[in-house]
């Protein structure tokens, strides 16, 4: 049995900020890394609002720059992904895959969301290249051009009204005959100039040579009247919700309906002492990396001086 005053799920820009954190206070963390090293960054292509970069900066160079950040404080960084959790009495237990079970005083959870996607195969033909899942991160790249999002909910009308500040024409593809955003939600995106909601379409698939020229979609599919065609698009985003990877936790921790960790006054307190939740798994609503990179701080901050007490 291995012990340690601190461990830490996952490393996105939540778990390496947490990492260089404890590092540096000496609370000798260990990190299992998971199975996307980096997280969700590492499949974008370019970073540019994360402050210090004037220039941008690519994602994966990025997260590699982060982790050496916090190899550098000592950080116990492993090739592993957290199976099975033990919450029940402290110190909590962990176990690895390959069966190891360290007993943590502390531990932080940063394991991330995963973006859904349609399952379609061009969406990782396409990933990078005119595919993506989240407007904030890569709609300056689509100035002036045309794209489509998909989804009905308020992700999907917020990235639509978002690239409509940038693109020229944005369509939303709704696979329903309504939007299931709240109202203003709805009345904003039906009033906006630039978008055109195109109700009952489902995308098949996507095409272009190199990268995404177009999308082929089926109107009210199924049905007697169902149509096919192709619309001619730059950019092709999903918005159909984000799934937190808070599963091994659910059993010990409160969580919402769709499974993100509740965190007390916004803070990364979870309802057991000693446990901590940084990053877009207790973050249904903003998740940008530098959010992410503040609430890991704020865990290894609380992490210390729950240890410090
Ligand atoms: P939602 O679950 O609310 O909406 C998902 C949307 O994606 C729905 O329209 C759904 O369609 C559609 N969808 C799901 N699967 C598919 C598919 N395979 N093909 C086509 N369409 C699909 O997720 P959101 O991310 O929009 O929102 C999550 C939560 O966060 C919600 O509670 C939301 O209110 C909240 N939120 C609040 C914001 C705010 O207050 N500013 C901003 C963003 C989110 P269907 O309706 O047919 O199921």
């Amino acid at each position: 049995m291995e012990t340690t005053k601190c461990l830490i799920i996952g490393s996105g820009p939540a778990g390496y900020t947490a990492a260089i954190y404890a590092g540096r206070a000496n609370l000798a963390p260990i990190m299992l890394e998971g199975l996307q090293p980096g997280g969700q960054l590492t499949t974008t292509s370019e970073v540019e609002n994360f402050p210090g970069y004037p220039d941008g900066v690519n994602g994966q160079v990025m997260m590699d720059d982060m982790r050496a950040q916090a190899e550098r404080f000592g950080v116990d960084i492993r090739s592993s992904v957290a199976e099975k959790v033990d919450f029940s009495a402290r110190p909590y237990k962990i176990w690895a895959d390959g069966g190891t079970c360290i007993e943590a005083e502390t531990v932080i959870i940063s394991t991330g969301a995963t973006a859904r996607y349609l399952g379609l195969d061009d969406e990782r033909k396409y990933a990078g290249m005119g595919v993506s899942a989240c407007a904030t991160c890569d709609g300056f790249f689509y100035r002036k051009k045309v794209v489509a999002v998909v989804g009905g909910g308020d992700t999907a009308c917020e990235e639509a009204i978002y690239l409509a500040g940038l693109a020229r024409q944005v369509y939303l593809l709704v696979r329903k005959p309504y939007l299931r955003a709240s109202r203003i939600m709805q009345d904003r995106v039906l009033k906006h100039p630039k978008i055109e909601v195109l109700f009952e379409h489902n995308a098949t698939g996507l095409f272009g040579e190199n990268g995404v020229e177009g999308v082929h979609l089926v109107k009210r599919q199924g049905k007697a009247d169902e149509q096919r065609y192709d619309l001619p698009i730059d950019g092709f985003f999903l918005a159909i919700g984000h799934k937190p990877n808070s599963d091994i936790f659910r059993p010990w921790l409160e969580t919402d309906e769709t499974g993100y960790i509740k965190v007390i006054d916004g803070g990364p307190c979870t309802s057991l002492p000693g446990v901590y939740a940084a990053g877009d798994v207790a973050d249904p609503r903003y998740r940008q990396a530098i959010v992410a990179a503040g609430s890991g701080c704020k865990a290894a901050l609380e992490a210390e001086r729950f240890l410090n007490e």
